[in-house]
Formats: C-alpha cells, sequence, structure tokens
C-alpha cells in the first residue's frame, strides 16, 4: 500500500467527470467578484459569488488596501500575539465590536478557522455542543475537534433541540450552534425560539453570521437586528470574504470569552495574522456600511427583482429573504446540463447537487450582490427563462 493510491484513484474520477463537461469548479473568473465577470473568453453576469455588498470594487475600499500595502507592506508575517499587530487590526476589531454590539472581538485569519477554533475553544470536555444538522463545515470541523460531546438536531427544529437539551444532565455546560443564514438553501434560523430553549437550559448562544452581517436587519448587522434581539446572542462570528471583501473572520462575544480565545485558540495563537491590505479593506467596507445602509436595501431589491422575474417565469425558487435564492432543477444530469448551457448564453451560477443535497433534488444557487444592475439581472433571468425552457425545467 502506498499513501498516495487513494489520490491516484481520485485523479481517475476527476479525469472522468471533466471529460463529460460536468466539472465547474477551480476556474480562473476575472475581475475576482465582480457583477459582470470574464471566464475564459465569455463574458458572464455573475450569481455565484458572496460579494453581497460590491465592497471588492469599491473605490474607497480599494485605495484603503493599496495605502496599507504602502504603509505597512504585504504581509504581517507574524501571529497576533507577536509581530502581527498593526494599528489596523486594533481599529478592526474596535470598530466591529460597537457594529455587533458586542464587547470584545478577536479576529482569525479565515472564517472557516474562526469558526472552527470558536467552538472548539469554547466548548470543553465534560461539556455538550447542540449543533444544527445544517451548519457549514468550518462548524461541523469545530464538533468535531472539541473534547466535548456534539449532539446535532435537525435543521430548524425546535422540538428535537429542546428534547435533546433536555436529555443532557442539567448541570453541564452547554453551548447551543447555529449558521444565522444557511448557506446553501438561504433560510433564517429560528433566533427568538433558540433564545428562549438556551435559557431555559442554561445553555449559550452561538450564531454564525458570515452571511448575515451586511445583509440581514435594517442596517445590515445581521440576524440580531433582523428578529430585534440585539445584545441577546451570546457569541456572535463572521467571516470577512463575503459582505467585507476581503479575507479571515471574527468571534464577538463578551470581553473575558474574547480574551480566552484570543489567548487559548491555537488557531489565533500560532497563525499569522490577517494582512494589513486585508484588515484596511474590512475597515473601509465597516465605514462605508456604517455611512451608506442604503447598500443593504440595494441588495434586496436585486434580490426582489429577479426573484419576481425567475417565479413569473415558472421557476421553484426558494425565498426567505436573503440574497441566496436556490432554485430547483431536479436530477444532478439537468442542473449540470442547464450550468453549462447557462454560461453560453452569458450567466455564472452554482450547480448543487448531490451529496450537497438529497440525490434528486439539485439546486442552481445563486447569490445577489448589491452592485448588480437591474439590466444585468434582467439579462440573466431571461437567459434562465431560455435555458429552463430547453432542459425542461419550466
Ligand atoms: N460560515 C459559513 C456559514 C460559510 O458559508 C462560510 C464560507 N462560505 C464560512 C463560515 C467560512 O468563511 P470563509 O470562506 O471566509 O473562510
Amino acid at each position: 500500500m502506498d499513501v498516495f493510491d487513494k489520490s491516484r484513484k481520485f485523479e481517475q474520477l476527476l479525469r472522468l467527470v471533466q471529460s463529460q463537461n460536468r466539472f465547474f469548479y477551480s476556474r480562473p473568473i476575472l475581475p475576482a467578484a465582480a457583477p459582470v465577470a470574464r471566464c475564459g473568453d465569455r463574458e458572464l453576469v455573475n450569481l455565484g459569488s458572496n460579494n453581497y455588498l460590491g465592497m471588492t470594487e469599491h473605490p474607497e475600499v480599494r485605495a484603503a488596501a493599496i495605502a496599507a500595502i504602502e504603509q505597512y507592506g504585504t504581509g504581517s508575517a507574524g501571529s497576533r500575539l507577536l509581530t502581527g499587530t498593526t494599528p489596523l487590526h486594533l481599529e478592526m476589531e474596535r470598530s466591529l465590536a460597537e457594529f455587533k454590539g458586542v464587547e470584545a472581538v478577536v479576529s482569525f485569519s479565515t472564517g472557516f478557522m474562526t469558526l472552527a477554533a470558536t467552538v472548539k475553544t469554547i466548548a470543553a470536555e465534560g461539556e455538550f455542543v447542540f449543533s444544527d444538522s445544517l451548519n457549514h463545515a468550518s462548524i461541523i470541523n469545530g464538533c468535531r475537534a472539541s473534547k466535548a460531546k456534539t449532539v446535532v438536531y435537525s435543521h430548524n427544529d425546535m422540538s428535537d433541540l429542546a428534547e435533546k437539551l433536555a436529555g443532557v444532565p442539567a448541570e453541564a455546560g452547554k453551548l447551543i450552534v447555529t449558521d444565522g443564514v444557511f448557506s446553501m438553501e438561504g433560510d433564517i434560523c429560528c433566533l427568538p425560539e433558540l433564545r428562549k430553549l438556551a435559557d431555559e437550559h442554561s445553555a449559550r448562544l452561538m450564531v454564525d453570521d458570515a452571511h448575515a452581517t451586511g445583509v440581514l436587519g435594517k442596517t445590515g448587522r445581521g440576524t440580531a437586528e433582523h428578529f430585534d434581539l440585539e445584545g441577546k446572542v451570546d457569541i456572535v462570528s463572521g467571516t470577512f470574504s463575503k459582505s467585507f471583501g476581503s479575507v479571515g473572520g471574527f468571534t464577538g462575544a463578551p470581553l473575558p470569552v474574547a480574551e480566552f480565545l484570543r489567548y487559548n485558540a491555537r488557531e489565533s495563537i500560532f497563525s499569522a495574522s490577517l494582512p494589513p491590505s486585508a484588515v484596511a479593506t474590512v475597515n473601509a467596507a465597516l465605514s462605508v456600511l456604517k455611512r451608506d445602509p442604503s447598500l443593504v436595501r440595494k441588495l434586496r431589491s436585486n434580490t426582489e427583482f429577479i426573484y419576481e422575474r425567475l417565479v413569473q417565469d415558472g421557476f421553484k425558487v426558494a425565498h426567505h429573504g436573503t440574497p441566496i435564492l436556490p432554485i430547483a432543477i431536479g436530477s444532478d444530469d439537468k442542473a449540470y446540463q442547464a450550468a453549462g448551457r447557462l454560461e453560453e448564453e452569458g450567466v455564472f451560477a452554482n450547480p448543487v447537487v448531490f451529496p450537497a443535497v438529497p440525490m434528486g433534488k439539485a439546486i442552481i444557487r445563486i447569490s445577489l450582490m448589491a452592485s448588480h444592475t437591474e439590466e444585468q439581472l434582467s439579462r440573466a433571468a431571461s437567459a434562465f427563462t431560455r435555458v429552463g425552457k430547453e432542459v425542461g425545467i419550466i
């Protein structure tokens, strides 16, 4: 046996799938995350990005990133504890704490690291983590790495969670963790019920606001603002790679919890901090958003615009008030066929197939940006209609 055997087998499978026109991954897109981007020799309306507020393209945000390189150089080359803290990092954590309504924020170098590190570090041996069955992979990694026991409850099923909470010793430490907005379906967690259950069972409540920050609530502050429950979430995490146009992530919590994470999570202690340009990007995006929440409204009106068009033309689209719209397709083959044809018609959209969704329930998942124009979205909707008829979806 050779440890490389499995990669050789995987390589064969990969080549087969690629030869069948069923492979839509890892291709260069230019400019990255723009509303209209080039992929190969095609110009495509980009409906596959998490650049919700269009911050990667915002002139003020780009200028801040460039200025940070001029002032601080390209990389931090050290962890936050040692040489990786600049004034920009401190400003970012302060400003985010204010925005998310928490006492303190600790940042990490990716959103994935943030979630995995936070769950693993907060929940310890002898304690319990209650995790929604559709939580993001980063939370699942945190659960797997934690010495606490993980109890998975059915997606957004509060009676299942109540039953499971009642099934563990009342005095044990408990953490309930949920995505604020679920990444594939775009639906929202049941925050008021989760808060109630957490209180009844003396559990702490953690929300991953990766897809909710800059998206939910009147001013884009996230899930808690959406439900008018600001200050009622014990731990809130998120990422900089979506509404903030950068990379990295954060956890906001009461000061002792944030400090505990900063000095105990191995991902914080033993990994280089974010490059100054990435931090300056977040700072600038945050100040744009604080000053001008109209971007959040534009994102919503763009979502409504394309949703109405798609439904009018006969598509089945789930819409939960977020910019993630899953369009029902059916078989995996149809989803690949539709995604391929959509590209030929000038639209980039992601097919989501088994095992990411149940067999026979493939979707095309689209996500909107505030920076899409109605003309671009109208063009994309017309392409959907042509392809939908041709492939037999509508
Ligand atoms: N949480 C959720 C819900 C996500 O969807 C993602 C990434 N898509 C992450 C965390 C990880 O964030 P990042 O990609 O910034 O590492």
